[in-house]
């Protein structure tokens, strides 16, 4: 259930709520297990919610996480803390003390009934964060039709404090005096799900990403891709023009030691092959093309999905991409180097181009502190028997699952955490089993 108030103790942690810490929430709650989730995010679901359709089946990413959300929500085992933080989590003995602080929304939830009145009230309007800055958003807004929970969030560092909300709010839930509130839990077992970021948009500066304005990053075009985008369908930030031509930039955050990102980030490849059949749809005269290296189709039934995007007519260029200005109308034109044949570097024309960025860990023990724990050289969290048992990480009692361990799509990220539910569970009965002789 939604928690609106402290818990002073549950038989186990779980932090962060995407897709991993759902699972792993629910698999614990269904043995019986009182579980605490913490998701620093105004809704839980993670990255996966703002996801278009889901490779290699192309079912809506909303569909799937929707239902584990709301089953997370109403499970009677489970206390759901969204806006929170996790301050520190200390081992006491063979438990563990946590604290957690719920971050101020400027609403009094035990009030609020949802209904978005403040919002249609509210006259500023801010970059949305859940369609990557694409769309606006209004100052105080719930994040996203389908969040969870159906509480808005008062962006206080640009309220004007003109008082509209709280006029047109029926409850009087508005807030604006609300302060953070620290609470200490204490748990047997702790599940670290705390995701991934993407690596920035800037980070090779020779593809002009986070300034040209129509080279875009992979989340911007997933949101152009989900039915309800910020732009009702697919078009070009810079002028609103239906593209006709799409380009991907393969590994442009990955495999590259200069970054500190010489790993693969294992999903890229999936990622533009889903989002280059999905423009296909929408726009069937449009031409797509794939530059890469390499493409690492690993999973079950990904080979065959590239070899369907190929027989739909995506183009798949093997070429290093060195650079990419624009034009004066905004096209990013890409200084390319094809790997086959003999030809000289060309500058091609796009209208739009979006960079397949890498994945980096969201969540650094050594940066971010939180509890003592080792990361492996990629700062991904690190098992101390990755091949045997991979959800164990360097804290007996605290284990991880996810995109938390390494670069991961959904499929591993469900199975991983399923098996960090099971080894918490083991750990929690026996603990249970020691404390009873
Ligand atoms: C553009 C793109 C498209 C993709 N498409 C697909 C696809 O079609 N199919 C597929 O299989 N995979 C896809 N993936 C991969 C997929 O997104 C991941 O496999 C999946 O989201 C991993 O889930 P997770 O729960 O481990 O991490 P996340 O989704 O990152 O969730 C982690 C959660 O933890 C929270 N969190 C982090 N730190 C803290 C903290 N300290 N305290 C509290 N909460 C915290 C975060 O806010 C977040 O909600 C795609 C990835 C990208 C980048």
């Amino acid at each position: 259930m939604i928690a609106n108030h402290p818990v002073e103790r549950a038989d186990a942690l779980v932090v962060g709520a995407g897709i991993a810490g759902l699972q792993a929430a629910l698999d614990l709650a269904d043995q019986g297990f009182q579980v605490v989730i913490v998701e620093r995010q105004p809704s839980i679901g993670g990255h996966m919610i703002n996801l278009s359709k889901v490779f290699p089946t192309l079912d809506c990413a909303s569909c799937i996480t929707t239902p584990r959300m709301a089953s997370t929500a109403h499970h009677p085992n489970i206390q759901v803390f969204t806006y929170s933080e996790v301050d520190s989590i200390r081992p006491v003995g063979d438990r563990f003390q946590a604290t957690i602080t719920r971050k101020p929304r400027y609403i009094d939830e035990d009030k609020c009934i949802g209904c978005k009145r403040c919002e249609e009230a509210c006259t500023l309007y801010l970059p949305d964060e859940y369609d990557h800055s694409l769309g606006a958003k209004k100052a105080v807004s719930i994040p996203f039709t389908n969040a969870i929970p159906q509480y808005p969030v008062l962006d206080m560092d640009e309220c004007f404090l003109c008082g509209g909300c709280a006029r047109a709010c029926p409850t009087d839930a508005i807030d604006y005096m609300q302060k953070p509130e620290t609470f200490q839990l204490e748990v047997g077992a702790v599940i670290l799900a705390t995701g991934y970021d993407m690596t920035p948009m800037d980070a090779k500066s020779q593809y002009g990403g986070g300034k040209l304005p129509n080279v875009i990053s992979p989340w911007q075009a997933e949101r152009l891709l989900a039915p309800h985008g910020p732009y009702g369908g697919v078009l070009r930030p810079s002028d609103g023009k239906i593209p006709d031509s799409i380009a991907f930039v393969q590994c442009a955050g990955s495999r590259d030691a200069s970054l500190g990102v010489p790993y693969c980030s294992r999903v890229c490849c999936m990622y533009a092959i889903k989002q280059a059949m999905l423009l296909s749809g929408s726009l069937p005269i449009a031409d797509i093309t794939i530059y890469y290296m390499d493409i690492r189709a690993f999973g079950k039934g990904y080979e065959q999905f590239y070899q369907s995007a190929k027989a739909m007519g995506i183009e798949f260029v093997k070429a290093k991409v060195g650079r990419i200005r624009e034009d004066e109308e905004h096209n990013p034109i890409l200084r390319i180097e094809r790997q086959e044949g003999d030809s000289a570097p060309e500058e091609v024309r796009h209208d739009l181009v979006i960079l397949s960025l890498g994945m980096v860990p969201a969540w650094i023990p050594d940066r971010d502190g939180i509890v003592p724990l080792q990361t492996g050289s990629d700062r991904f969290l690190l098992s101390p028997k990755p091949r045997i048992s991979p959800t164990l990480t360097t804290l007996p009692g605290v284990f991880a699952c996810g995109a938390a361990t390494g670069p991961k799509d959904i499929v591993d990220t469900i199975v991983e955490a399923g098996a960090a539910a099971m080894q918490a569970a083991a750990h929690l009965q026996r603990t249970l089993a020691g404390a009873a002789k």
